[in-house]
């Protein structure tokens, strides 16, 4: 059996410890590979490379480190097929849908390739007598990556390209369930150029992350998994002193108002509900028709949409979605199924007993549809992570605008109506981070940057795009006089804070 292991300094190995985790081929429900987990032992290994090649690296020009972004985007272009088949089969998503996943993180280093440019600093020439002030941004110096396992190559991506070009080391934490890509990343890092070292895999589960948390040589971690993981390493990271950015799970909201195009907003919704089994942050699990009219026709018109929807293996090209990553999480999507009937919401339609004919033990789910879902209900307030889609009836468009306004999570919003000035209330009051307007699922762009609110994101600086860049550097700023040798040493004003007036 295949075994996944560390990438250390440019290749496998290390003192990896005994342990292992299994990935399974959520198509089929079998082990397919293992993968090595490793704690404290392998850490130090890999921050003292980190260490060794980080200061050399930093001091290396900013185009020259561009130089690697632009081979490495060529690689992942050549890769794209093999990449995304790869992450297709530990993740169980559809292998387009795959290949969005690689397209996303490219953006990011395609942004990337630009830091010469974004990385310019600020100069004022004559801020007071014979005064100029600059600031640069310099590297932190190590940073690490804790990722999870729904977007193995997009999110790992975000990280790792904005600290290795503002002239950090980085090391990744992949998730352990689908950890493969990572590693086939760090590959094709070096392959672009990168020196051994920079960019190096870890894997591991609590006991590397705890590790990670606690090294006083990493200066700063990114995060991105559920919530109470989330505001677990953002707590335990700054306790430890370190920058910590640290984003968490979500239950985003469609808005449906009655001018909305129907048909457009329904097609839109069936994709990001039940599209990659739901297990994206972005998703839209939770629609929200503004009149009982809306809701009717929403409802008459999502049932045939469902009942079109098209399961298959991660690998078949007219499958719509796949299975869910693992037995434990197909189980659990199944309870908060259960919960919802039990709370007293109107199961229309019910996606589990699901079996695709020839992989009976495959972790797939068929979609749910809920109706008359109420504000109160757990099912409501928690993140399900499957193809599970709740109707939550509202009267008005202030009640609509309540609801993620309120919700404990505030990643992403999608409001799908005809009226401008209603979107634009709705995109200026909305208590979310980042919102769709006729768009379902709003990632900003690499030049933009991503990050929710409330439960959804702990700490202050967004992913990628300049926020990007803030969060992997830190601001310095030199206040300079040149002597003119017109002092006459009589030390008056010395004792007076500065001024420049
Ligand atoms: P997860 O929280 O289980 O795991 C994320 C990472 O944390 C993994 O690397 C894992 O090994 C590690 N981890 C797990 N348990 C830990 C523990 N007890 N202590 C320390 N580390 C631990 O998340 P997941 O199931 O891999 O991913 C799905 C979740 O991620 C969902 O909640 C989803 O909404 C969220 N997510 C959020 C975003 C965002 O940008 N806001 C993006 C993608 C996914």
């Amino acid at each position: 059996m295949r075994t996944v292991d560390h990438f250390i300094k440019g290749g496998a190995g290390g003192n990896a410890g005994s342990r292992t985790g299994d990935i399974f081929d959520p198509n089929t429900g079998d082990v397919q590979a293992t993968v090595k987990l490793a704690g404290k032992a392998l850490l130090d290994q890999a921050v003292a490379n980190a260490q060794a090649v980080q200061p050399e690296w930093a001091a290396t020009n900013p185009q020259r480190r561009a130089r690697v972004m632009f081979k490495f985007k060529d690689l992942l272009e050549q890769n794209m097929d093999e990449l995304a088949r790869l992450l297709s089969s530990e993740h169980g998503k559809v292998i387009d849908d795959a290949r969005g996943d690689v397209q996303r993180g490219l953006e990011v280093v395609e942004f990337a390739a630009g830091i010469p440019q974004a990385l310019k600093g600020e100069y004022t020439h004559g801020a007071g007598p014979g005064i100029d002030v600059y600031s640069m941004r310099q590297p932190l110096g190590i940073g690490a990556g804790i990722t999870p396992f729904n977007f193995p190559a997009m999110i790992p991506m975000w990280m790792f390209a904005m600290a290795t070009a503002c002239g950090n080391a980085f090391i990744l934490k992949p998730s352990e369930r689908d950890p493969s890509v990572p590693v086939r990343l760090a590959e094709l890092f070096l392959e672009a150029g990168a020196p051994e070292g920079l960019l190096q895999v870890v894997h591991g589960d609590k006991e590397m992350v705890d590790a990670i948390l606690d090294h006083p040589a990493i200066s700063a971690i990114s995060f991105v998994g559920s919530s109470d993981i989330a505001h677990y390493v953002y707590k335990r990271g700054v306790d430890a002193g370190k920058r910590v950015q640290a984003m968490g799970g979500a239950k985003n909201h469609g808005i449906i108002m009655p001018d909305a195009d129907m048909d457009q907003a329904v097609n839109d919704l069936i994709g990001a509900a039940y599209g990659s089994a739901g297990e994206r942050c972005m998703a839209l699990p939770v629609v929200v028709p503004v009149g009982q009219d809306t809701a009717d026709k929403l409802r008459e018109k999502l049932l045939p949409a469902i009942d079109k929807l098209r399961l298959g293996v991660s690998s078949d090209p007219d499958a719509q979605y796949g299975p869910v990553i693992n037995a434990a999480h197909k189980e659990r999507v199944e309870g908060w199924i259960q919960k919802g009937v039990d709370e007293g919401a109107e199961l229309v339609v019910d996606g589990r007993g699901f079996e695709l004919q020839g992989h009976e033990k495959g972790f797939f789910i068929g979609p749910s549809l809920f109706d008359h879902v109420t504000t109160d209900m757990e099912s409501y307030k928690e993140e399900i992570f499957g193809p599970v889609l709740q109707i939550v009836r509202a009267d008005t468009f202030e009640d609509a605008l309540r609801l993620p306004s309120e919700h404990q999570y505030g990643n992403g919003v999608a409001i799908f109506t005809r009226n401008g000035h209603a979107a634009r209330e709705f995109a200026a009051r909305v208590q979310v981070g980042m919102v769709g307007i006729n768009v379902p699922i709003p990632v900003p762009v690499s030049y933009h940057s991503f990050g929710g609110w409330k439960r959804s994101g702990f700490g202050d600086h967004n992913q990628y795009g300049m926020e990007g860049l803030r969060f992997w550097t830190k601001t310095k700023t030199v206040t300079q006089r040149w002597p003119d040798g017109t002092a006459d040493g009589t030390g008056e004003n010395a004792f007076v804070i500065p001024t420049m007036g």
